[in-house]
């Protein structure tokens, strides 16, 4: 572009001072010729008025001189007769002179009866002369005037010299000129190109340089340019910000989240969608077909559900992830056409762009090309992970199950002796005394089972233990052994404390009293009745190097398989149902020590070896 401006001024430049030459030289030459000639007939016209009036040659040859002689040139004039002989020449002896018949001007004139003119070089010197020939009728002589023509090539020198000076005047001109192109207009111009580039690269921070009092278009468009690079720039910034935001948002929520086109290709994957379904060892980049990430079949058909109907679609699935198998909810929710923004009303709000410079900047696109940014923006797919809720929930209904057959058993069972007692058995004294006692067995069983639950349920709601009060460990301990001493006596079990003797150290703790108790008789009466006859059942209570209270009840009965000790704690989970039931057994001791040692922040657990016993202990922060 610059080349181009310069090369065209250049030219003009060039071709008007050579132009201009040019007509000087013409309009000079044509002066000339036209001063010589008008000179040359006047000295001729004044020679023939001259010889008219008789005035001698050499008064005719001062006449001349003083009148048409300059410093540069004289005037010579030739006196010729008609029949070409030269009677008097103001310069050269006219004797020695030949016939100037043949000279051209001479001979036009002659013939002619008029004027003629001529230019030659001299035969004597290498110059142009100017001749003019008029034939005086008067005289009937030729009287030709001649004047070397060097004003006219003093002129031409001149001329060629300030040509030259021209010229080269047009050169510096031109350089100056070029300077200030590319100083004035083009570097402004080159700049704003440069500045685009930049802009179109990525580069938003880049400016146009400001000149000083610089009021012209380009200066225009270059302060327009910057201002719409600065807006340009914060609503980049703002926009990258705001993806930021979201980013970290969509990377940091604890669910796979997912965005996939209409052709169910995943352009999106939050990093738990990675970690869930792909692992570290995926590519970090690229468009992947959904069901390689996925890997079920059922999800694709939800989304393509949810593409046609344009309407959030919802299904609960079963997955196996990287993580084991899990259930989630998954939800394929199709974004608008406009805005980014999430069709449906029910769904997050973090998905809706509709602030003040998303509204600026989607308005901008629709301007300048508003096919293009109608597009199918595609669906986002969430997954919430409800396996915990399903088990919760598959928990709350096998416990009603268990309760109620729980319950119902022992009702069933009484019912049945009321019923027989009633149709007769009553009358009988030794049968309805050993129907009564299993109908008081039995009510005691329901008894214990429904303060058992009760027990458990208020456990379970409590946010933190109530009625804390500080006792000492070691005599709660004496206070069950002896409450339980009755039961150990029958089965021939011993029940042994840490230091048997008769005075122990008060072993102080901060909690509730009546909830220490409940885990040490749940715990007691479990290692006398799952013992052997003449077992031992060891108690222990100490703190550990943490601070914690453990307390240990180690048996020496039959043991539990292993793999039954991870179970045991579970609600209504027994190892030998009908041995629980014979025992007395709910089903819920463990799982009451469970809670209890889950409000005080701590854990119950149990280990054991088959044939040789169970040991369970239980930490406590109290
Ligand atoms: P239960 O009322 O049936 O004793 P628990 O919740 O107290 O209910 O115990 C759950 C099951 O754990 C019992 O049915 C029994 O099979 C097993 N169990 C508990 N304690 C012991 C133990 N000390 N030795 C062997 N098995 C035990």
């Amino acid at each position: 572009m610059l080349k181009r401006i310069y090369a065209l001024i250049s030219l003009i430049l060039l071709t008007s001072v050579i132009l201009s030459g040019i007509i000087a030289f013409k309009v000079i030459e044509e002066f000339n010729g036209n001063s010589n000639e008008t000179k040359l007939k006047s000295a001729a016209n004044l020679i023939s008025v001259e010889l008219q009036e008789h005035k001698s040659y050499e008064e005719i040859t001062k006449l001349i001189s003083t009148t048409f002689n300059s410093d540069n040139a004289t005037l010579r004039f030739t006196i010729i007769e008609t029949s070409g002989k030269v009677i008097y020449d103001n310069e050269v002896n006219a004797s020695t002179m030949e016939n100037h018949l043949y000279r051209a001007e001479v001979k036009a004139a002659i013939q002619t009866k008029s004027f003629a003119h001529a230019i030659r070089n001299s035969t004597t010197q290498n110059i142009k002369i100017y001749y003019y020939a008029l034939y005086s009728k008067s005289n009937d002589l030729v009287i030709r005037t001649a004047m070397p023509m060097v004003d006219y090539l003093k002129s031409l020198n001149e001329i060629w010299i300030q040509f030259v000076i021209i010229v080269t005047f047009a050169f510096i001109a031109l350089v100056i000129i070029g300077a200030f192109i590319t100083n004035v207009v083009a570097k402004p111009l080159i700049d704003l190109k440069k500045a685009a580039i930049a802009m179109s690269d990525g580069d938003y921070s880049r400016r146009v340089a400001r000149r000083f009092g610089d009021k012209t278009e380009i200066s225009e468009v270059s302060n327009a340019f910057n201002k719409m690079a600065q807006q340009l720039q914060s609503v980049v910034y703002e926009l990258a910000e705001k993806n930021s935001r979201l980013d970290t948002i969509l990377n940091t929520m604890e669910n796979p989240i997912l965005a996939v086109d209409s052709s169910l290709s995943v352009t999106f994957m939050n990093k738990f969608t990675r970690e869930e379904f792909v692992g570290d060892s995926f590519p970090e980049s690229g468009i992947f077909p959904l069901i390689s990430i996925v890997r079920n079949s059922e999800i694709e058909r939800l989304v393509q559900r949810a593409a046609a109907s344009q309407k959030a679609a919802n299904a609960q699935i079963s997955l196996v992830t990287r993580k084991g198998s899990k259930t989630f909810r998954v939800m394929a929710v199709p974004m608008s056409k406009e805005n980014g923004q999430i069709l449906d009303s029910n769904q997050n709000e973090l998905f809706s762009n509709n602030n003040q410079n998303q509204t600026m900047l989607s308005g901008n696109v629709r301007d300048m090309e508003h096919s293009e940014f109608v597009r199918d923006l595609g669906l986002i797919v969430t997954f919430q992970d409800i396996t915990q809720i399903i088990k919760l929930q598959q928990m709350r209904s096998d416990f009603v199950a268990n309760v109620t057959h729980e319950l119902k058993t022992p009702l069933t069972s009484i019912r049945g002796f009321v019923d027989t007692l009633r149709q007769g058995a009553i009358k009988n004294p030794d049968v309805s005394e050993r129907f009564l006692e299993i109908i008081d067995v039995e009510a005691e069983r329901l008894h214990k089972l429904i303060s058992d639950i009760l027990s458990l349920s208020e456990i379970e709601d409590l946010k933190e233990e109530s009625e804390v009060s500080i006792f000492d460990l070691n005599s709660l301990m004496d206070e069950v052994i002896v409450l339980l001493d009755d039961e150990a006596v029958i089965k021939h079990v011993s029940l042994i404390t840490a230091g048997d003797e008769e005075f122990k150290e008060p072993f102080l703790v901060k909690a509730n009293r009546y909830r220490i108790k409940q885990i040490l008789i749940n715990l007691i009466e479990n290692a006398i009745k799952y013992n052997i006859d003449h077992g031992k059942v060891y108690i222990t209570a100490s703190r550990n190097e943490n601070g914690e209270v453990v307390l240990r009840v180690r048996d020496t009965g039959n043991g539990i398989p292993k793999e039954h000790l991870n179970r045991i704690f579970e609600r209504f989970y027994r190892v030998d149902k009908g041995r629980s039931k014979e025992l007395g057994g709910t089903g819920l001791g463990l799982s009451i020590v469970k809670h209890i040692a889950m409000l005080y922040g701590g854990n119950a657990s149990a280990s054991s070896t088959l044939g040789q016993g169970s040991e369970f202990t239980v930490n406590l922060k109290i």
